[in-house]
């Protein structure tokens, strides 16, 4: 097909094909165990299955309200406020998404202006900064620090202006699998109380929090959540990834604003997920066990890989797990984890990837939301590397 692109260029020239589909592909190629895009290979609960049946049959196949169904809201206001304590309306505060990327781009639409400057920490997940770009933001890059992913608060401080506009902060973090402290929360209270800058918190992991520890959600402190749009994905919490439905809650004027976006990206998301979704979130048990489920699977992992040559410490929270092949080559991620998944058969994510500028810290992301069988075979594997 002859292409008319001549004088348009990219608005993204550094934007490629995202690692997750990169890799997915390359390990059907190779028929490789697929632990690199991160989506279980089990099914969600069979009762949230005959709700989507029952919905569609029952007649719920039009448009849905703007902001989403209203038992759906009122159910998260209700989730929201029993696990973090912070009340929010579902009227007027809560609106459903196509994911939390459509969530997450919705936020950013709403608020960054040409020239604002949105905080981010590196290693990233990959929307934020496509996002920042395509709206005019400029994107400044505060480091994690290895090997343990956390945040130098004194350095977010330096970083910050009079263009600072947004701070992404995304807790459980992928890909690192770091989860934000108390402290944390204290320190972001106070580099945020005299200025007015926006918290995007990313929080799709929330019911993936492992060894006791609380999942620090800004709508547990009130000085940020009174300015925080926070974000969460019922793909991640219901073994669901392909439905990509979703959430965002945020006081009321960032809503408003999150609205206005909202309406023209998609106006509304698909009516029986979210008819079924409503119904099922009476079911209590299944999210607040889901860290307890996903801490089982992250121990059957790193036990299984006692007797290899990777390194780990045990991931605090999401479905992922670094392991660090500092023993084993001093290759580059981007090159090893195409040689692990060619000639062991086993597909990871190289971490190097979502920094602006590679940092090479000799680890590869496996995603551990897998069957125990998946699991063991890949561990089998790698454990003859
Ligand atoms: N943020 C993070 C940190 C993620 O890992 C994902 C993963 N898929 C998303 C956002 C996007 O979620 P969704 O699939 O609901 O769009
Ligand atoms: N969030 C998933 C991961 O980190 C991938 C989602 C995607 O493919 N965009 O692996």
């Amino acid at each position: 097909m002859p292409d008319y692109s001549g004088t348009l260029g990219s608005k993204l020239p550094r934007v490629g094909t995202t690692i997750f589909t990169v890799m997915s592909r390359m390990a059907a190629e190779h028929n490789a165990i697929n632990l690199s895009q991160g989506f279980p290979d089990f099914g969600c609960p069979p009762e949230l299955l005959k709700l989507v049946t029952k919905a569609m049959k029952d007649g719920h196949n039009q448009y849905a309200p703007m902001p989403g169904l209203p038992r759906l809201r009122q159910q998260l206001a209700a989730k929201t406020e029993a696990l973090y304590g912070t009340a929010y309306d579902p009227e007027t505060e809560i609106t459903v998404t196509s994911g939390a990327t459509q969530a997450i781009y919705t936020a950013i639409a709403a608020t960054i202006r040409e020239g604002d400057e949105v905080i981010i920490f590196e290693p990233a997940y990959d929307c934020y900064e496509p996002a920042i770009e395509l709206n005019g933001g400029k994107t400044v890059y505060a480091q994690l620090n290895a090997p343990d992913f956390h945040i130098d608060w004194e350095a977010v401080k330096k970083l910050i202006n009079h263009h600072t506009r947004m701070i992404i902060v995304n807790t459980p973090h992928n890909p690192t699998g770091a989860v934000l402290s108390d402290d944390d929360m204290q320190q972001l209270i106070s580099l945020t109380k005299k200025n007015d800058i926006i918290i995007l918190a990313d929080e799709v992991y929330e019911h993936m929090v492992f060894d006791g520890q609380p999942h620090q959600s800004m709508a547990r402190y009130p000085e940020l959540a009174s300015r925080s749009f926070i974000v969460s994905s019922f793909g991640k919490t219901f073994h669901t990834t392909g439905w990509k439905l979703g959430y965002c809650i945020a006081p009321r004027q960032l809503m408003a604003e999150f609205r206005k976006v909202h309406q023209f990206l998609v106006f509304s998301c698909n009516t029986p997920m979210q008819v079924a979704v409503a119904e099922f979130l009476d079911h209590k048990d299944h999210y607040l066990e889901l860290s307890a489920f996903y801490q089982q699977k992250r121990d059957t992992f790193n036990n299984l890989l006692r007797g290899s040559r990777f390194k780990l410490t045990p991931s605090a929270g999401t479905y992922f797990q670094l392991l660090d092949y500092s023993g084993i080559t001093d290759a580059k991620d981007t090159d090893y984890a195409v040689e692990l998944l060619k000639t062991h058969g086993v597909a990871s994510i190289p971490v190097s990837v979502f920094y602006h500028k590679p940092v090479y810290n000799n680890v590869l992301r496996f995603c551990f939301a897998k069957k125990d069988e998946t699991l063991e075979a890949a561990a089998e594997k790698l454990c003859k590397v």
